[in-house]
C-alpha cells in the first residue's frame, strides 16, 4: 500500500496528492561490458531493490534478451530479463527496472511473475541493507550517493532532465512510498461497477460532479487500506497469536473495544491454544468512522423505526473537493452494508477562491478570513454573497465590493421594513385588504410569481436565482414603484379602507420577502418578523410556514394593467428628474398616450398618478400610432 515515509503510516489513495516536479532520468549500464542492458530511470536508489528487469515482448531489439539473466551495477545482484506488454517500449531505453517497490506498476509485475520482494526502504523512509555505503541513508540522500557510485564504476551513460509526476502525502507533501507490511483493507475494488451503478442513479448537483465520483471509483487500483498507524482513532478490535499468526475478532457485545488496553475475546488461542495473544495498535482511518454518518444521523444500529424513515438521507451537501472522499467512502460503505446509497441528492458546492481568483493560499496573501468579513458586513451580509456568488457548484472568488452589495441590500430592506413595520398601525387601521386598486394587485401578483420564482429556485438548488429574484422584487417593484406611489394614500386625510389595502400590501410584501430570504439572511428576517405587529404571537420566522402563491393575484390582464400604470409613473418620475425637478416639486399637467383599450384604467387610476407625480391634471390620450400587441405607452410632462 501507500505509505508516508514522515508520517510512517499507510494513507489511501485518496490521502495521495499529486504533483509534477522536474527530474533526472539516469541512464545506467546494467551486465557487463560484453553484454550489457541500458535501463533508464529516475529512483536509482531502488537499484537495491530491483528484482528484475522487463522489456516489451514485441521490442526486437530485446527479443534474444528475454529468459537471460544481467547484472545490478553497484548492488551486484543477478536479476531475470523479462517479457511484459505493459511496458512501454518508448520510455527510456524500452527496457525497465522493476524494483519492489517503485511504483504500481512494480507491484503488479512482482506478483504476476512470482518475483521476490526487497524491503528496501523502511517504514521511516531510509535505506535498508547490509551495504555499509548505504545502509541508514534517507531516500535522497541514498540517491546521491548510488549515482556517486554509479558514476565511480562507469555506469551512468548519461542524464536527463524529465518531468515527473509524482505521489505526495496530502497531510506532509512528503513523496509516497508504497511497502509492503499488514494491513487491514475494505475489499472496495470488487464493489467499482456496483459504485458506478449506483452513483449514476443519484440526482448530482450540478450534475457535473458524478462524473467525478465515477471517474474516481474507476481509477482506484487496490482496495481500501483502513488501517492506519496512528495513535488516536477508533481502535481495530483484533488480536493475534503471536505463535501462530492466527485472528481473534472482538465480541459483537463487547464492543467498542481497544485492543491496546483491554482483554482479547478469550484467554487462549483457538487455533494452536497459545495464550501469547497481543491487541492490535493500529487505528481506523477516519474516513472508516465517518462513511457510516449517514446511516448513524438515521438512528442505526439502535433505533430500526427512525432507520427506515431517515435512511437514506435526502441531502448530501459538501465541496467538490471530497466527492472523492467524503461521497465515495459513504457509499461503498453503505452499498457494503445496506446494499443501498446512503443519500439521495448530492449538493456539491465549488470553492471560495481568492481575490485574485487564485485558490486562497497564505502564501499568495490573497486569502480573507471569515472572521473579518463577518466583523466588518455581518453574518447576514457574508451569507448572501456566498448565495448570489455564482451558480452551484462552481468556485467564486471573493471580492469585497460584491459582499458590500450585500449589505448595502440589507441595509435598504432594513429601512423598507422600519417605514412599514412603524407605520402598520393596529385596531382601525389594520392593514386589511377589500377591493384592491389596479396597483395593489400588480404587487400583489408580483409578489405570487416571486415565490413560484424562488421556491423553484430553492428546490433546484439555484441559490443565486433565489437572492437576485428577491432583491430585485424588494429593491425596485416594492421600494422604488409601489411604495413610492402609496405613500400619500398612508396620510391620515386618505379614506381608510384605500389605507388600510395598502397596508395590507405592504405588509404580506415585506413578509413574504423575509420568508424567502430567512434561508439565506436568518438574522435580519427574524429581527424584522419580530417586529411585526401582525405575527407577534408567532415563535419565529423559522418556524412559521413557507408562503404558497395565492392564484386569485395572478390575473394576467389586472398585472398587464398594473405593469403599464408603475410604467407610466416611473416614466413621469423620471422626465421630472431629466427635467432638474425634484420628485416633491409640483407640476402642471402630465399626458399619457396609449392604445385604446387601456385609456379606462388610466382614468380609473387618475388618483395615484396624479398625487404620485405632483401634477395638477392628467390627460389620457389614444396614442396617433404604436404597433400591434405594444402598448404604445409614451409620457409627457409639463412643468
Ligand atoms: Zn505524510
Ligand atoms: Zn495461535
Amino acid at each position: 500500500m501507500n505509505w508516508c515515509p514522515r508520517d510512517e503510516t499507510a494513507i489511501a489513495e485518496a490521502e495521495v496528492v499529486h504533483i509534477e516536479r522536474q527530474g533526472l532520468l539516469y541512464y545506467m549500464k546494467f551486465g557487463n561490458d560484453d553484454n550489457s542492458l541500458e535501463i533508464a530511470s529516475t529512483r536509482p536508489e531502488l537499484l537495491g531493490a530491483c528484482v528484475a528487469i522487463a522489456v516489451h515482448p514485441e521490442d526486437t531489439r530485446y527479443s534474444k534478451r528475454v529468459g537471460t539473466s544481467t547484472i545490478v551495477p553497484v548492488f551486484g545482484q543477478k536479476i531475470p530479463v523479462i517479457a511484459d506488454e505493459e511496458v512501454d517500449p518508448t520510455f527510456g531505453t524500452g527496457a525497465v527496472m522493476v524494483c519492489t517497490f517503485g511504483d504500481k506498476m512494480d507491484v503488479k509485475w512482482q506478483k504476476k511473475h512470482g518475483l521476490p520482494v526487497i524491503k528496501e526502504i523502511t517504514e521511516n523512509g531510509r535505506i535498508d541493507t547490509s551495504d555499509p555505503r548505504f545502509k541508514g541513508l534517507k531516500i535522497e540522500e541514498a540517491r546521491r550517493k548510488v549515482v556517486e557510485e554509479l558514476k565511480k564504476a562507469g555506469r551512468i551513460l548519461r542524464e536527463e532532465p524529465v518531468k515527473q509526476n509524482i505521489g505526495t502525502c496530502w497531510r506532509c507533501n512528503t513523496p509516497v512510498e508504497i511497502i509492503s507490511r499488514p494491513q487491514w483493507f475494505m475489499k472496495t475494488k470488487q464493489m467499482t461497477d456496483e459504485v458506478t451503478a449506483s452513483a449514476d442513479q443519484l440526482r448530482w448537483v450540478p450534475p457535473f460532479s458524478k462524473k467525478r465520483l465515477i471517474d474516481w471509483t474507476q481509477s482506484l487500483d487496490w482496495d481500501w487500506v483502513v488501517s492506519r498507524q496512528r495513535i488516536f482513532g477508533t481502535p481495530i478490535p483484533v488480536w493475534y497469536c503471536k505463535k501462530c499468526g492466527e485472528t481473534l475478532v472482538a465480541d459483537e457485545n463487547h464492543l467498542p473495544s481497544d485492543p491496546r488496553r483491554d482483554p482479547p475475546p478469550r484467554e487462549k488461542c483457538p487455533k494452536c491454544g497459545s495464550s501469547d495473544l497481543k491487541g492490535d495498535t493500529d487505528v481506523f482511518d477516519t474516513w472508516m468512522d465517518s462513511s457510516i454518518s449517514a446511516a448513524v444521523h438515521a438512528g442505526w444500529p439502535s433505533d430500526k423505526a427512525l432507520f427506515v424513515k431517515l435512511f437514506p438521507a435526502d441531502l448530501q451537501p459538501n465541496g467538490l473537493d471530497i466527492v472523492r472522499t467524503w461521497d465515495y467512502y459513504l457509499l461503498v460503505r453503505s452499498l457494503a452494508i445496506f446494499h443501498k446509497a446512503p443519500y439521495k441528492t448530492l449538493l456539491i458546492n465549488g470553492m471560495v477562491r481568492g481575490t485574485d481568483g487564485r485558490m486562497m493560499h497564505k502564501s499568495y496573501g490573497n486569502f480573507v478570513e471569515t472572521g473579518e468579513v463577518i466583523k466588518k458586513l455581518g453574518a447576514d451580509a457574508f451569507r448572501q454573497w456566498a448565495a448570489s456568488g455564482g451558480a452551484t457548484g462552481y468556485d467564486i472568488p471573493f471580492r469585497w465590493n460584491e459582499a458590500e452589495h450585500g449589505k448595502k441590500f440589507l441595509t435598504k430592506l432594513w429601512n423598507i421594513a422600519r417605514f412599514i413595520t412603524q407605520d402598520s398601525t393596529t385596531g382601525a387601521n389594520a392593514p386589511k385588504l377589500t377591493q384592491p386598486s389596479t396597483i395593489d394587485r400588480w404587487l400583489l401578483g408580483s409578489l405570487q410569481e416571486l415565490i413560484t420564482t424562488v421556491t423553484n429556485a430553492f428546490d433546484n438548488f439555484q441559490f443565486n436565482t433565489a437572492i437576485e429574484a428577491v432583491r430585485d422584487f424588494t429593491w425596485h417593484s416594492l421600494a422604488d414603484d409601489y411604495l413610492e406611489a402609496v405613500k400619500y394614500r398612508l396620510q391620515p386625510d386618505n379614506d381608510p379602507a384605500d389605507s388600510r389595502n395598502a397596508r395590507f400590501c405592504l405588509t404580506q410584501s415585506l413578509l413574504v420577502i423575509c420568508k424567502l430570504l430567512a434561508p439565506i439572511c436568518p438574522h435580519i428576517t427574524e429581527a424584522i418578523y419580530q417586529e411585526m405587529q401582525e405575527v407577534r404571537e408567532r415563535r419565529s420566522i423559522h418556524s412559521d410556514g413557507w408562503p404558497e402563491p395565492d392564484k386569485s393575484f395572478q390575473d394576467n390582464v389586472q398585472m398587464q394593467e398594473g405593469k403599464l400604470l408603475v410604467e407610466a409613473i416611473a416614466t413621469a418620475r423620471r422626465k421630472k428628474s431629466e427635467k432638474g425637478l425634484s420628485l416633491k416639486s409640483p407640476i402642471r399637467r402630465v399626458i399619457i398616450r396609449t392604445q385604446p383599450s387601456h385609456l379606462g384604467m388610466f382614468e380609473a387610476n387618475q388618483e395615484p398618478i396624479l398625487r404620485t407625480i405632483k401634477a395638477e391634471s392628467l390627460a389620457v390620450e389614444e396614442t396617433p400610432s404604436s404597433e400591434e400587441g405594444t402598448t404604445g405607452l409614451t409620457v409627457e410632462i409639463v412643468p
